[in-house]
C-alpha cells in the first residue's frame, strides 16, 4: 500500500488531468532535527532511513482512506536550512505546497521560534493563498526534556490561524492522526472552493 516515489518539481500536479485522482504535495519544513524525516518515513511504512534519499528529493507518495474517501499525498522532506540549502530550492518548497507541515521540536525553543518564522515566510510568499498549515510540535515522549508546553504551541497556532498537534515519531504517537487532519484541512477548502 505504501509507495514511496521520487518526487520530480514539474511531472506530478496536483488534480491537472481530471480523469486521474488529485494528487496534494504536502510539504514538510522545520529547523533540522526536529523529526521530519522521521514523520515522512512513518507516513511511507518505511522504517529504515530512506533510499530515495541518495536519489535526491526525498518524497513519498501514498493514498490514505480518510472518513471513506480516498486521498493521495505527496509528502515532501525536501527543507534545508538557510545556511546550507540553496534558495531555489528553498523558494520551491515554499511554493509547490498544497499543504504544509511546521515541525518544531518540544525539546528545542529555538525550533519553536524557527517555526514562527517559517510561517511568515509562507505568507509572505503565498499571500493571497489560503492554504492548509499544521503546527507540529513533535518528540512529546520526551517529557523531562520539555521546553515548549502544549498551551504555547496551541497558542501559537491560534495567532497563525493554523491547525495543531503534538506527536511522537518514536512512538509513532498521532502521526496518522497529523497526516489525516491534513487531509480533511485539504477537503475543506477544495468543498469551499467548489461551493
Ligand atoms: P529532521 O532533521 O527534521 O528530518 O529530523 P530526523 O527525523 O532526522 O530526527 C532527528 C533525530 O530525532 C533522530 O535521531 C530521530 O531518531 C529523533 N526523533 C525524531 N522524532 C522523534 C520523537 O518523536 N521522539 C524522540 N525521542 N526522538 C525523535
Amino acid at each position: 500500500r505504501a509507495a514511496a516515489s521520487r518526487a520530480s518539481w514539474s511531472s506530478e500536479s496536483s488534480g491537472s488531468s481530471g480523469s486521474w485522482e488529485p494528487l496534494y504535495r504536502v510539504v514538510l519544513l522545520g529547523d533540522p532535527g526536529v523529526g521530519k524525516t522521521s514523520l515522512a518515513n512513518l507516513f511511507a511504512g518505511v522504517q529504515e532511513r530512506d533510499l530515495l534519499e541518495q536519489h535526491g528529493v526525498a518524497a513519498y507518495e501514498r493514498t490514505l482512506c480518510v472518513d471513506g474517501e480516498e486521498t493521495t499525498l505527496l509528502v515532501m522532506d525536501t527543507w534545508e536550512p538557510e545556511q546550507r540549502g540553496d534558495s531555489w530550492l528553498r523558494n520551491q518548497c515554499l511554493q509547490v505546497g498544497n499543504a504544509y507541515v511546521i515541525v518544531y521540536s518540544i525539546t528545542d525553543r529555538g525550533s519553536f521560534e524557527s517555526a514562527s518564522e517559517l510561517r511568515i515566510q509562507l505568507r509572505r510568499a503565498r499571500q493571497a493563498e489560503d492554504i492548509p498549515i499544521i503546527l507540529v510540535g513533535n518528540k512529546s515522549d520526551l517529557v523531562r526534556r520539555r521546553e515548549v508546553s502544549v498551551e504555547e504551541g496551541r497558542a501559537c497556532a491560534v495567532v497563525f490561524d493554523c491547525k495543531f498537534i503534538e506527536t511522537s515519531a518514536a512512538l509513532q504517537h498521532n502521526v496518522a492522526e497529523l497526516f489525516e487532519g491534513v487531509v480533511r484541512q485539504i477537503r475543506l477548502r477544495r468543498g469551499g472552493k467548489e461551493a
